[in-house]
């Protein structure tokens, strides 16, 4: 008999509605173990403010072991008002920077995309949303979030507030790198995001985009001022294919971004790196609606299925997790977030398991 494959991943379902969206993603991932042979060792970790309570810190040794030696990981979200008092150090949110970090995950790829069935719950015009497939390109390790010096400190008898941008041109090759070999994956269109007009680290950024773009004469490159971009985002987001921007810009145009598909919880992400790459949506862990079956799991269920296709090369079974998605929403399925009349209102589990049945059928056809 031959041997099963055995893909190791570190799942951490964290805080808030972590826990919950996780639960339904492993129920895919059991799915697609039981049809295709594949088996997938998952093994669980405590981040975030879980962490924090159980043993002190939120990104404890154990996890990062269990994180390295893993083929990919899977995370929830962190975060929540118990935690905020917190010292900075001790935050659930300083696990995530840990992680990247120690993992060294430096391009964080989301995809925007308008699903047929949710143009409605778009707070846009259907014209404007209908044909949306893009991709954002953020860049993750650099930027101000990293840079030093930083604080706030005393000047002159009152408190100064310091961060510092900086990119190196190395940081800045290798992310503009993914963005082309994305490009030439999909539309072959990429525009580099900057604000070179005023910040002398962006002008660099646009001076080794354009040089690495020399390497892909086939990509046609473009670059835009991100408050133009913000603005065009809006305007008309059908024009962008692959976008590549900084971590601070990337950070607030995928989040605007991501209401041009109508919900955060419909959104996946994946952040590449030097290791295992982590998956994980891109909502956080909305304390306001957590323990109450009401957050949406389908952000969470595509990233696994972002990492079937990136981590593990099983674009078939990647593709089955988008297709039950997909036919979950026209079969009138919603959790409450894109809930709209006329349509079936479900919990978190109810969702999930729809998805489940879907993605069998889909398997086994
Ligand atoms: P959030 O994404 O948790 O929530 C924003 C809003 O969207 C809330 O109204 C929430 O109910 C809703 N929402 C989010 N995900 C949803 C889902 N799957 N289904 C239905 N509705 C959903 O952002 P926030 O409120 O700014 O942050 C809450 C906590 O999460 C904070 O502690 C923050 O630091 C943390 N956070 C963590 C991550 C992460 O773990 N990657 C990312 C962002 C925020």
């Amino acid at each position: 008999m031959m041997d099963k494959k055995a893909f190791r991943i570190a799942v951490f379902p964290g805080d808030g509605i972590g826990p919950e969206v996780v639960r339904e993603a492993l129920k895919c991932l059991a799915a697609i173990s039981e049809t295709s042979g594949i088996s997938f060792q998952t093994r669980e970790g405590l981040i975030g403010g879980a962490a924090t309570d159980a043993c002190g810190m939120p990104l404890p040794e154990s996890s990062l072991a269990l994180a390295r030696a893993s083929d990919a990981v899977l995370l929830g979200a962190v975060g929540g008002p118990k935690w905020e008092a917190l010292p900075y150090d001790l935050r659930p949110e300083r696990a995530l920077l840990g992680l990247r970090e120690k993992l060294g995950l430096f391009a964080n790829l989301r995809p925007v995309i308008a699903h047929a069935d949710l143009i409605d719950a778009s707070p846009l015009k259907t014209h404007i949303v209908q044909d949306i497939d893009l991709m954002i390109v953020r860049e993750l390790t650099g930027d101000a979030y990293f840079g030093k010096p930083r604080g706030i400190r005393i000047e002159e008898g009152q408190r100064v507030g310091v961060n510092t941008i900086l990119y190196t041109e190395e940081e800045i090759r290798r992310i503009a790198k993914v963005a082309f070999d994305l490009a030439m994956t999909r539309g072959r269109k990429l525009c580099s995001v900057d604000k070179a007009n005023v910040l002398e680290s962006t002008q660099l950024w646009r001076d080794v985009v354009t040089e690495t773009g020399r390497e892909y004469p086939d990509v046609s490159l473009s670059h835009m001022y991100v408050d133009n971009c913000a603005m065009q985002l809006i305007r008309n987001p059908a024009q962008f294919d692959v976008i590549v921007t900084t971590n601070m810009f990337g950070d607030i145009l995928s989040d605007e971004a991501s209401m041009l598909t109508g919900s955060i919880g419909m959104l996946p992400s994946a952040s590449l790196g030097e290791r295992a790459a982590l998956y994980e949506p891109i909502h956080g862990s909305a304390p306001d609606i957590a323990g109450r079956d009401l957050a949406n799991p389908l952000g969470m269920i595509l990233s696994v299925a972002m990492m079937l296709r990136i981590s593990f090369g099983m674009q078939a079974e990647g593709k089955r997790i988008e297709e039950a998605v997909r036919s979950v929403l026209k079969e009138g399925l919603r959790t409450r977030d894109i809930h709209q009349d006329g349509k079936n209102q479900v919990g978190t589990t109810a969702m999930g398991e729809g998805v489940v049945k879907h993605l069998r059928a889909l398997l086994t056809r």
